[in-house]
């Protein structure tokens, strides 16, 4: 079977590795003539870090990840301490798998590799995947101007999906009402007052702040994320501790947030949507490019079990991650309400979240991290 990829973020480059790795060959068009990312960190989590594992990535990306030792949660504008999340060698045994920080050309890095390692994967770099046309049997579509016959086609183009607008007519990406400033820093840089081995999570009216260490211990990645637009963020809701870490960084991406419906269909006869082409959500559960990792290695088993109908096997992946992906959706969703609370419901929250044990706010993440394929 002949699969077509359009997109090499995450979504379609762990899909090229995940689908050669149960025996197809895949052709990958990204419409970049080189691949980089943004200059920032990215959380995985155990769901993702186990598909990669399976994989063979995971011990490729060793070198440049860091275990943090916890999530420690605090209020932005008093510096207190509401709650620690045990990660480090209590995620590793709680989930046979660790939870990671990278830098997100690292990750990409990685995933190249494996990429560029098989030969049943063809990478053309510089190919935008244009109008799209399927039938019973194939997808046509243009790539860089010339046409392209495929047995099927994974639409892996992110949140701002060409294909999820025009074949599948969605609607285009919704603003989410916050930006996120995002920035990494010298570890050499970092105030003293700040922690280098955990995520750090600060809570505050109309925004929060989110730390953690990237490049093996050598730079910090730091976003805040605010219900406002500019080059910098404002200056509320971080106090004194928070302001210590913010005020030193010397330049901000700024990064407008968006999502898309993920309750719109992701399938239309041989042509699936995938990562955040089907499902972009907020970075508040920090889940975006987990499940995208997740779907990659669900899509590829459904197609294995099913290569005789492939239209079919799309379904079967679609009814397989659904439902999972909209908890997440909601979840992400939630957290955002909650860490952004104003007056005395930031002050409940900040109650209840100070009478959690770390076992108890750990434990209400076995639902998402605990996921093991298959
Ligand atoms: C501030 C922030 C923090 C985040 N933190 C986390 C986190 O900690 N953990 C986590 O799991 N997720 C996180 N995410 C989410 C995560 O970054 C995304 O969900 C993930 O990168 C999506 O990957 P993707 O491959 O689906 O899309 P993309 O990364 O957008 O890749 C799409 C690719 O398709 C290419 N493309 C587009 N159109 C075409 C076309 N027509 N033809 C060919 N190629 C095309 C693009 O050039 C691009 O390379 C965060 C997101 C943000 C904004």
């Amino acid at each position: 079977m002949r699969v077509a990829i359009a997109g090499g973020g995450i979504a379609g480059l762990t899909s090229a590795i995940a689908l050669v790795a149960r025996g197809f060959t895949v052709t990958l068009y990204e419409r970049a003539p080189v691949l980089e990312e943004v200059g920032a960190g990215i959380q995985l989590s155990p769901n993702a870090t186990t598909v990669l594992a399976r994989l063979g990535v995971l011990p490729h990306l060793a070198q440049a990840t860091i275990e943090p030792e916890a999530i420690e949660i605090r209020d932005a504008s008093r510096g207190a301490r509401l709650g620690i999340v045990p990660l480090g060698p209590a995620a590793r045994q709680r989930y046979g798998a660790p939870y990671c920080l990278i830098h997100r050309s690292d990750l990409q890095a990685g995933l190249l590799a494996a990429v560029r390692e098989s030969k049943a994967i063809n990478l053309h770099l510089g190919l935008k995947v244009g109008a799209v046309r399927a039938d019973d049997n194939g997808v046509i579509f243009d790539a860089g101007g010339t046409e392209q016959h495929a047995d099927l086609l994974i639409a892996a183009d992110g949140v701002r999906s060409a294909i999820r607008q025009k074949f599948f007519a969605h609607p285009g990406p919704q603003p989410v009402g916050r930006t996120a400033w995002r920035a990494t820093l010298a570890t050499a840089d970092v105030p003293q007052t700040i922690r280098r081995d955990i995520t750090g999570l600060w809570l505050g009216p109309g925004g929060h702040l989110v730390h953690y260490p990237v490049r093996a211990g050598a730079s910090l990645n730091v976003v805040v994320i605010a219900s406002a637009t500019g080059d910098t963020p404002p200056p509320n809701p971080f106090g004194r501790e928070a302001r210590a870490l913010i005020d030193v960084v010397p330049s901000w991406i700024p990064w407008p947030l968006f999502g898309v419906d993920a309750s719109k269909p992701w399938t239309r006869g041989r042509v699936a949507l995938i990562g955040d082409a089907a499902h972009a959500m907020p970075p508040t559960a920090a889940q975006g490019g987990a499940q995208a990792i997740e779907d990659a290695w669900v899509i590829a088993a459904a197609l294995a079990s099913q290569p005789d109908d492939p239209a079919a096997a799309l379904r079967a992946y679609q009814r397989a991650r659904l439902g999972r992906v909209l908890r997440i959706v909601r979840e992400a969703e939630r957290n955002l309400a909650v860490y952004n609370m104003h007056g005395i419901a930031a002050a409940t929250r900040n109650i209840v979240l100070g009478a959690m044990s770390p076992e108890r706010l750990i434990r209400r993440l076995d639902w998402l991290y605990g996921w093991k394929p298959e």
